[in-house]
């Protein structure tokens, strides 16, 4: 029998999400909890205990907000791979939980190529290049002779990683990427100079650890404001992510470039995006912030496609996987 109704429970860093989605696609709920802080980053064990605190109320309100009880639930999905382990065993855990308590079959899914499913689901593009910048992950993904294949990826941390970063240095709070967003464009308005910052794209590959050590010193020496030196770190590195997406079109002649990850919300990345796909006629396809963000939608929706092709996972085998590939994923619903 296919599944009517899967749960999905997303946990692969600072967001704790359940979403409910049907069969056809269509979204029941949306609720998450995100781990945030005044000033610090995210300690692995802290977000963890986060997720603990917060799972019984998200599970509760997606219920509700989809008018529906545990019975109602074929299906049961979970970020199983790539994140960061102690989250990631949150979700696994409330998903065994679940699967056991209710007797619901369940699956593990990629979180990476959820995004790119999502994209496909909720935009019109049907085979996008996936430009994927999140808070730990940046990749260039694309579907090709049957698995998502990465073309280009951060060789060390993921872009809103570095954001995050900086804004941490420069004393602003958790997430840093969209008060980034907010000097950088205060910055712009007023028609600041581009500060000259490394650009550093290797082959198909990205590297932030040198560009963060370099804003960092140029803001310890006092010369630079604060808004210069963001709008100056949003345009270089949100270049370097717009030419590796440029040339994995390129060569593998897709048409349509999708964004995700939180990273993805950015207004001026997606301007950037935007334009770049006008110039060479392909299109640029956003789907809505809230499933750019971390979120348990995604998770339903491939869980459901996995289902469907008729992928099944013994309870045993709901194991995290914090460091599987995207391209190790054996596709078999497309
Ligand atoms: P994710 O890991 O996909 O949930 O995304 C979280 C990351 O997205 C964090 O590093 C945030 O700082 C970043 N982020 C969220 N909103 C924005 C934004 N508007 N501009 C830049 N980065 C953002
Ligand atoms: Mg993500």
């Amino acid at each position: 029998m296919k599944p009517a109704i899967c749960l999905g429970i997303e946990t692969t860093a600072h967001t704790f999400g359940v979403g409910i989605v049907a069969q056809d696609g269509k979204i029941l709920a949306d609720v998450k909890d995100s781990f945030t802080t005044g000033s610090g980053g995210m300690i692995p064990h802290e977000v963890a205990e986060h997720h603990v605190k917060v799972c019984d109320a998200v599970l509760a309100k997606a219920l509700s907000d989809a008018g529906i009880g545990m019975s109602d639930i074929r299906l049961i999905s979970f970020s199983q791979s790539p994140g960061i382990g102690p989250c990631l065993k949150i979700g696994a855990t409330v998903a065994r939980l679940l699967s056991h308590l209710h007797g619901i079959p369940l699956i593990g899914v990629n979180h990476c190529i959820a995004h790119l499913e999502i994209a496909r689901l909720l935009t019109p593009a049907k085979d996008p290049v996936l430009l994927y910048a999140s808070g730990a992950n940046t990749q260039i993904i694309a579907f090709e002779e049957g698995k998502y294949r990465i073309f280009g990826e951060t060789l060390d941390q993921g872009i809103g990683n570095l954001l995050d970063s900086f804004a941490r240095h420069i004393g602003l709070g958790f997430p840093g990427g969209p008060k980034v967003e907010q000097l950088a464009l205060k910055a712009r308005e007023q028609d600041a100079p581009l500060i000259e910052l490394p650009y550093v794209v290797k082959g198909m590959d990205l590297s932030f650890g040198g560009i963060l050590t370099n804003i960092a010193r140029k803001w310890d020496s006092g010369a630079f404001t604060k808004e210069g030196l963001c709008f100056s770190l949003q345009e270089t590195v949100f270049a370097m992510l717009v030419e590796v997406s440029e040339r994995a079109m390129a060569h593998t002649g897709k048409i349509e470039l999708a964004i995700g990850g939180g990273v993805g919300c950015n207004k001026r990345l997606q301007e950037m995006c935007r334009l770049m796909c006008e110039a060479r006629g392909a299109q640029f396809f956003a789907p809505p912030n809230t499933v750019l963000i971390d979120n348990g939608v995604m998770i339903a929706w491939l869980g459901l496609l996995q289902y469907n092709a008729g992928e099944r996972m013994a309870i045993a085998d709901a194991i995290i996987k914090p460091y599987l590939r995207t391209d190790e994923i054996e596709v078999r619903w497309r």
